[in-house]
């Protein structure tokens, strides 16, 4: 499996960033990195996101509700995700769990949805400070998956992404070690469970990637892809991130 490199947008972005896309469009045409490539910006630019990068670049979405449609003001489906163009949709981002509540079974449900809706999932665990310094990282993340990560997660397109909370927007990225480390638990997890497709999922580190460190987090070992916040809102510097591998 290729790695995948993904934008994470967050609640950033205007008509007016959607610029960022264009020019990383133009230079994927220019130079396509060895890597696929996914952003994912608010849900009102997702299908002007998908007519600027031209067919060059994966558009997703960021969350999306496990029903259909229904009387659920606000929400936004995994089916219209899939009707505006997205490709791929990020489930259970630390974000959502923390102001949103979202539980393990609701991630679950959510990356279901994605399936049912024919697009991608990105399933999101991580702990939190106070979990790693009471030595509970990997029992954390192990209980993560055992709930978030439904039973159909075998194709390998899909993709598991590793943040701890400590790590996102503080400009101070896990370690070599601790990625290092909670990569191989999540694969252990992973091949448990799956069998040999676990050995295919893909695994990404997200928290504090920048351009200076993305080459080194990218070579080591189950490290499959990289979740980018703040640096995929510029398009030199996540193109510069694209080019790593
Ligand atoms: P930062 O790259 O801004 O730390 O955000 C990481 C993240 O939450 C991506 O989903």
């Amino acid at each position: 499996m290729r790695a995948l490199i993904a934008g994470n947008w967050k609640m950033h972005g205007l008509e007016a960033q959607l610029d960022e896309i264009e020019t990383i469009a133009a230079s994927v045409k220019a130079s396509p990195p060895a890597v696929d490539v996914l952003i994912c910006p608010p849900s009102t630019l997702i299908s002007r996101a998908v007519q600027k990068s031209a067919g060059r670049l994966n558009i997703g979405g960021q969350d999306c509700r496990s029903e259909a449609d229904g009387p659920f003001t606000g929400d936004v489906s995994a089916e219209m995700l899939k009707d505006a163009g997205a490709s791929t949709v990020i489930v259970g981002h630390s974000e959502r769990r923390k102001h949103y509540g979202e539980s393990n079974s609701m991630v679950a449900k959510k990356a279901q949805a994605a399936w049912r809706a024919g697009i991608l999932a990105i399933i999101c665990i991580g702990e939190t400070a106070t979990q790693r310094r009471e030595g509970q990282a990997l029992s954390t993340c192990g209980h993560q998956i055992a709930g978030s990560v439904p039973d159909e997660m075998t194709l390998a397109a899909n993709a598991i992404g590793y943040e701890p909370l400590w790590a996102i927007g503080t400009g101070r990225s896990a370690t070599h070690d601790e990625i290092v480390e909670v990569h191989a638990y999540i694969r252990k997890c992973l091949v448990t469970r799956f069998g040999a497709k676990g050995r295919n999922l893909r695994i990404l580190y997200g928290g504090s990637v920048d351009p200076s460190n993305a080459r080194e987090i990218m070579a080591l070992p189950e490290v499959g892809g990289l979740l980018v916040g703040g640096e995929s809102l510029k398009a030199k510097e996540f193109d510069s991130i694209l080019r790593v591998v």
